[in-house]
């Protein structure tokens, strides 16, 4: 019997792993222009993080956690998300908040257990960022178009912003009265999840998917509208921010996000080219989120990306490009003792940044060759018997199939020359 990957997880192998490196370099770059610190977390936490900062009432929460007793009985969880982990880290380390606050990037696995599908995965990847210690609209300003510049930088063009502020912790109460008034008169039309979400929790009602909600929730008063008038203002003036910096966006009026800790501005990047998991990164503000994790009150805004979403993205746009790299040198050795040098060779060509394998099997010269020319390799060396007694090695160019004899005092320099 053969094993296999566990359902909704998946091996990522050669080449698409090229593909991974290439989006994790470029986004490196990226938050290093923005001055942003990488972070990284356990993968483990303790269950209750989760449960308090996404929300007891969430999907996350409620049904799609990894959450088991350990050894030691503590309840503890695969993270679903790395916001409350960054958070709890910040808090934890007693890191000095500088004026411009901490601001925090992150790439790693995160768990959720879902209904595998495309685009829908239980261990799926993250990118994200944490800016903590800012009310200001600039930050949010800021990650917003640091998702945008990611998503370009990618390869991406076809995907829209979709913007929305529920206004402050005050203000998503007032909605959440007015919501639950309005859907009240309504009940028996809401699915039967839905009714209990709104006795529960209103706001998660916007979250369902189903047609007959869908329709209810799109009566509803836009959450703009009921917000207080500080927070229109921020929202307001990260708009004019957003058009000065010539970014498009739709306003979504019922727009939540699946998570309880979000305050005033939150935002989704959908892609025009996936279907029903269309969205490649989401964000926004969690203003009270510091504090209710036991620190100061401290503004809060971030956004994490859907590695796996944006390769499918890329995937249906056509805009792949899994060029193995190429080798530099394939080392071709025949016998024992040629085997033994070629290998001390090796190694220390390796040592000089050039990319050089050989073939460890008793094959032939032309089975070899074969292999050479699949992996591409720039040039082949070939030392045999005869090339050991004669002091020179062989080194065939594969492009244009030119040999030459190379000395073995100087092999090093020469095959630098020739790879520069
Ligand atoms: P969230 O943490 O739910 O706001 O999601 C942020 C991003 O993570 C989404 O926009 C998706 O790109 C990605 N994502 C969330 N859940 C999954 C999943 N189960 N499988 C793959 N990607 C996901």
């Amino acid at each position: 019997m053969v094993y296999k990957a566990l359902p909704g997880t998946k091996d990522i192998l050669p080449p698409e792993i090229l593909l991974w490196q290439e989006l994790e370099e470029k986004a490196k770059a990226i938050f290093s222009s923005y001055h942003y610190q990488e972070i990284r977390t356990p993968i483990m936490e303790e269950l209750k993080l989760f449960v308090r900062s996404v929300g007891e009432t969430t999907d996350i929460v409620e049904k799609e956690m990894f959450s088991f007793k350990d050894r030691g009985g503590r309840e503890v969880c695969l993270r679903p998300e790395a916001t409350a982990s960054c958070v709890r880290a910040y808090l934890q380390s007693n890191l000095p908040l500088s004026e411009a606050g901490v601001k925090f990037f992150y790439l790693g696995p995160m768990f959720r257990a879902e209904r595998p599908q495309a685009g829908r995965y239980r261990q799926f990847h993250q990118m994200g960022v944490e800016v903590l210690g800012s009310t200001s609209y600039l930050v949010d300003a800021e990650v917003i178009s640091l998702s945008i510049e990611l998503l370009h930088a990618f390869g991406l063009k076809s995907f829209l912003l979709k913007l929305n502020s529920l206004g402050c912790f005050e203000d998503k109460k007032v909605i959440s009265e007015k919501y639950r008034e309005i859907l009240f008169r309504k009940k028996e039309e809401l699915c039967l999840l839905c009714q209990k979400r709104m006795e529960r929790n209103v706001l998660r009602v916007l979250d369902c998917k189903e047609g007959k909600c869908k329709r209810l929730i799109a009566e509803l008063p836009p959450t703009p509208e009921l917000i207080c008038k500080e927070c229109q203002k921020h929202f307001q003036s990260l708009q004019e921010v957003l058009s000065l910096l010539k970014i498009d966006y739709r306003i979504e009026p019922h727009l939540v996000r699946g998570i309880d800790y979000y305050t005033r501005t939150v935002f989704e990047l959908v892609s025009e080219e996936l279907g029903a998991q269309d969205a490649l990164a989401a964000g926004g503000r969690y203003d009270n989120l510091i504090e209710y994790l036991g620190g100061p009150s401290l503004g809060a805004v971030g956004f994490a990306l859907g590695m796996e979403r944006i390769i499918l993205a890329l995937k249906k746009s056509c805009r792949l490009n899994l060029e193995e790299k190429c080798l530099d040198i394939f080392l071709i050795t025949l016998g024992e003792e040629a085997g033994k040098e070629g290998f001390f060779l090796m190694q220390l060509l390796r040592k000089k940044g050039i990319s050089i394998d050989m073939d460890y099997t008793e094959k032939s010269l032309k089975a070899k060759m074969r292999r050479a020319n699949r992996l591409k390799a720039k040039f082949v060396l070939i030392i045999g018997e005869e090339e050991i007694k004669q002091g020179n090695y062989l080194l065939r160019e594969m492009s244009s199939g030119k040999q030459e004899l190379l000395r073995k005092e100087n092999i090093t320099e020469e095959l630098c020359k020739r790879l520069r």
